[in-house]
């Protein structure tokens, strides 16, 4: 079944072994036995497939395999070593099962000699216990038994017992023995080769070999092992994997804690200034003449305007009082805003004003004229102070409407140009002389495009954008506090990156042995990147889950803390889910990305070196 053709293989510039050629049947126990460094275990190797720098040839079935040596020894060899190379963050059970992760096929192996001690951990195990590990996990039924000095270290009532077992199991297949105790295998073996630095000096015949007995049951593999091997192997440095995973979990919960905080903020310092200056009004100025009637009445005509207020000369508004008689600044609640439209407002309680004297106020003004129910304000006679000129003058209003929305500045709301008519019928005013005006247009309106037409049409007029500049050089500093965010937090992630790459690094490192053995057991770059995934998912999820419990809590006791400072409320922190799903993809890209470097580790490993070492 076997053939070895004129095998060489030199070890810097030494002849390790010289033209070997060997032909070994389907069945049988074959010894090699030599002196110690003929060249014994490098054989073997070569015989598996896993060392796979030698010149020669090697036959299996009449084909030759050298080009395809690792399907050869995934699919037909197994081992037993002479360190016997058990991994040992793995339990017994899962040692024994471990050829089967990486076949698609499972054979069944009565292990049933091991039921004493098979709770144990592998580094409890004595000597001949292991040996009996390592027995059972090469039990995987393939059609090649290569073991090196199987029994180098065990008593002779375990030697016979190991010997015994695998001249059974030489009557399936090939089992080939290396050994340098010549008497044993004299005792058991069906053919012995003898070497001597590095030749086949001797071959003797001791038995003629039996015809291959066909196959033991094979089943299809159940379980999806990759998740729980991922797991050992993450756990195996338990403290390593908890400080990069606390590591990770820190720097992924500052990054989400700053953008959502400059996201939030970004937010609502755009709600708090177009609440103070709303993007659908455009204010006029003229610098020679008062803006005249004509012209306002031209205003009114378009059907983008909604809503003309204008701006008297040498007029200020003062505020609201419940009391008349001489202006006391203590009584009197300042009002930051009378100009605002309220056509789209809806009301708390109330309704429109209908008449000059006639006033709405916002929520949070409301509040802040009368603590207990605000309510009560209904019907309420209030006076609104006006400075003229030189004169202040109270002026008689009724609070008829409570609206629902909450202010940043205090707000009440009147009719258009309410104030002009007042101060006309109390004759203060007698001509109106106004410099200033606020032209607010339907909202649905193109503002710029209003604009455009309305500097065409009056040319003598200056029309601005209300707030245009403050929004523009508000947005433009926010996005430069944005970039300092930005750059800090790729910092936190690239430190993340380098530590999760250097302890994925120093883990593949370490077991090297182990992910050797594994090649040996038959698994390939597709179990290996399988393995690695599967590791990626565990961390991602580990870290994952510490992050969001820390996150949520944290957003929840901020807004608690807004809730407390901030009266109305206007402050809070909301969770942008599409940021989330954004550091999810971040994490599991990042993790996988480190994981890159010991993948091409492990799959470079030079397996026959590596078991040496
Ligand atoms: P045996 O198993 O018969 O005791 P080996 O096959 O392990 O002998 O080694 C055969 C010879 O090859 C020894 O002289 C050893 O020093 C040499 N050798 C084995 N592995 C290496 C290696 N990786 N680099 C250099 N020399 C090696
Ligand atoms: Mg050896």
């Amino acid at each position: 079944m076997l053939e070895l053709v004129h095998i060489q293989k030199k070890y810097n510039y030494q002849n390790v072994l010289k033209d070997i050629s060997m032909k070994l049947p389907d069945t049988g126990l074959i010894g090699i036995v030599g002196p110690s460094g003929c060249g014994k275990s490098t054989l073997l190797n070569i015989m598996g497939g896993i060392d796979k720098d030698f010149s020669g040839d090697l036959l299996f079935e009449g084909q030759s395999v050298k080009r395809k040596l690792t399907r050869y020894c995934k699919k037909h060899v197994s081992f037993i070593f002479q360190q016997l190379h058990l991994i040992m963050w793995l339990s017994i059970m899962e040692n024994i099962r471990l050829p089967q992760y990486f076949h698609k096929e499972k054979f069944q192996s009565k292990n049933s000699n091991i039921l004493d001690f098979k709770k144990l951990k592998i580094s409890y195990l004595s000597l001949g216990q292991r040996q009996r590990v390592a027995f059972l996990r090469a039990c995987y039924h393939k059609r090649i038994l290569l073991c090196d000095e199987p029994t180098s270290s065990l008593d002779l009532q375990n030697t016979r017992k190991i010997m015994q077992l695998l001249k059974d199991q030489s009557k399936q297949r090939l089992v080939v023995i290396v050994s340098h105790e010549l008497t044993l295998i004299e005792e058991y073996c069906d053919q012995i080769y003898e070497m001597k630095d590095g030749k086949i000096i001797n071959h003797i015949q001791l038995n003629d070999s039996l015809p291959i007995i066909f196959p033991p049951n094979k089943k299809k593999r159940k379980t999806f092992p990759y998740l729980c091997l991922s797991l050992h192997s993450l756990f195996s440095y338990k403290r390593r994997t908890f400080q990069m995973i606390i590591g990770f979990a820190l720097a992924l919960i500052c990054v989400l804690i700053t953008l959502t905080m400059s996201q939030n903020f970004e937010r609502q310092i755009h709600q708090y200034i177009y609440s103070l200056v709303p993007p659908c009004s455009i204010s006029v100025q003229s610098v020679h003449q008062s803006l005249n009637d004509s012209f306002i009445e031209m205003l009114k005509g378009h059907h983008e305007v909604e809503r003309i207020q204008l701006f008297l000369d040498d007029y200020e508004q003062l505020g609201i009082s419940f009391k008349g008689g001489r202006y006391q600044e203590s009584q009197t609640l300042f009002i930051g805003d009378d100009t605002a439209p309220y056509q789209n407002l809806l009301l708390m309680c109330g309704r429109m004003p209908l008449q000059n004297n006639e006033i709405l106020v916002s929520k949070s003004t409301a509040k802040h004229l009368c603590i207990e129910d605000i309510k009560e304000l209904l019907g309420m006679k209030v006076f609104v102070w006006y400075k003229y000129q030189t004169k202040v003058i109270p002026i008689v209003c009724h609070v008829v409407g409570i609206t629902q929305n909450t202010t940043t500045v205090d707000t009440f709301y009147q009719r258009e140009n309410a104030y002009i008519e007042l101060l006309k019928e109390d004759n203060v005013l007698k001509t109106i002389k106004s410099h200033m005006g606020i032209i607010f247009i339907n909202s649905k309106e193109d503002r710029t495009k209003f604009l455009n037409e309305l500097r065409y049409k009056y040319p003598q007029y200056k029309f601005i954008e209300t707030g245009a500049s403050t929004q523009k050089h508000i947005s433009s500093t926010m996005q430069q506090i944005k970039i300092v965010l930005y750059v800090f937090s790729s910092l936190a992630i690239l430190s993340s990156l380098f530590l999760i790459g250097e302890v994925m690094f120093l883990n593949v490192v370490q077991k090297k042995k182990d992910y050797a053995v594994m090649k040996c057991l038959g698994a390939g770059f597709l179990d290996f990147l399988r393995l690695i995934l599967c590791e990626t998912i565990e961390i991602v999820g580990i870290v994952l889950l510490i992050v969001f419990i820390i996150y949520f809590q944290m957003i929840y006791l901020f807004n608690q803390f807004f809730k407390q400072i901030i009266i109305n409320g206007v402050m809070s922190l909301s969770i942008d889910f599409s940021l989330i799903i954004k550091i999810i993809l971040l994490s599991f890209i990042m993790v996988l990305l480190c994981q890159m470097i010991p993948l091409v580790y492990m799959m470079r490993l030079n397996t026959a070196n590596t078991l040496k070492g």
